[in-house]
């Protein structure tokens, strides 16, 4: 089944690639000035250029890289059990290496340590100080000024464009392009009865709970992955 209330028909892999080739730069304005999609796509890159812009401001206010950033405000809002070096990796898309390597400064800056992994004792997971929790906390609005813009929308076309942006990300995940995202939508204890009369027409089976569309979880820490192919039903 698609996920809740998706907007889009069902796509296969090859189909997708296929789509993706044919078609010319989103980034040609000639190509923009008809097509809803491009403009869509050249959007979404703008406001991820806004977004860098304003976590760049955070770089020069503080010293610190921004996957520096990143790194303490994901620690801060997350749990050990995705704080491993090879967590953090997928997390952000990028290499151990460079995680290990942003995570040795943040060490000698006493923001970050090293503790035994509760759920391996040869693991080791990163975990804030009580500094590097605060700093997390002040850092971690930096996005903030964005959402203010959308707070002006009513819920109705908030709760569109959100199932539409989580449908594309579904869809990214799926074709190996977005490694990290635990959506409601891929997990395997979700459940979707949108079909039938029910005012809340989706279940968490893990945590016992119907959920409304607005409650859908875009980063679920509880999330495990649906095995590809399986119903949500
Ligand atoms: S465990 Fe989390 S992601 Fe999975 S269905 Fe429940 S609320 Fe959604």
């Amino acid at each position: 089944m698609e996920s809740p209330g998706s907007a889009f028909g069902p796509l296969s892999r090859s189909e997708s690639n296929e789509t993706l080739t044919k078609q010319a730069s989103t980034f040609d304005p000639e190509r923009q000035h008809d097509s809803a999609t491009a403009k869509i796509v050249a959007s979404l890159d703008r406001i991820g250029q806004a977004l860098r812009s304003l976590l760049w401001d955070q770089t020069r206010a503080t010293g610190l890289s921004p996957i520096q950033i990143q790194l303490l405000v994901h620690l801060r809002y997350h749990g050990l059990s995705q704080s491993r070096v090879g967590d953090l990796a997928r997390q952000f898309d990028v290499t151990p290496a460079t995680i290990s390597e942003a995570l040795s400064t943040l060490v000698d800056k006493k923001l970050v340590e090293k503790r035994q992994d509760p759920s391996d004792g040869r693991a080791r997971v990163l975990a804030l100080t009580n500094d590097g929790r605060r700093r997390a906390e002040d850092l971690g609005t930096w996005a903030t000024s964005v959402e203010v813009y959308l707070k002006a929308l009513p819920e109705g076309e908030a709760i569109t464009v959100m199932r539409v942006l989580m449908g594309i990300i579904e869809r990214l995940q799926r074709d190996g392009v977005v490694s990290v995202a635990r959506m409601c939508s891929t997990c395997t204890y979700f459940e979707n009865h949108s079909g039938g009369r029910e005012q809340c027409p989706y279940y968490c089976s893990l945590l016992n709970k119907s959920l409304a569309e607005r409650e859908l979880r875009f980063d679920c820490p509880e999330h495990e992955q649906k095995v590809d192919g399986a119903s949500s039903d």
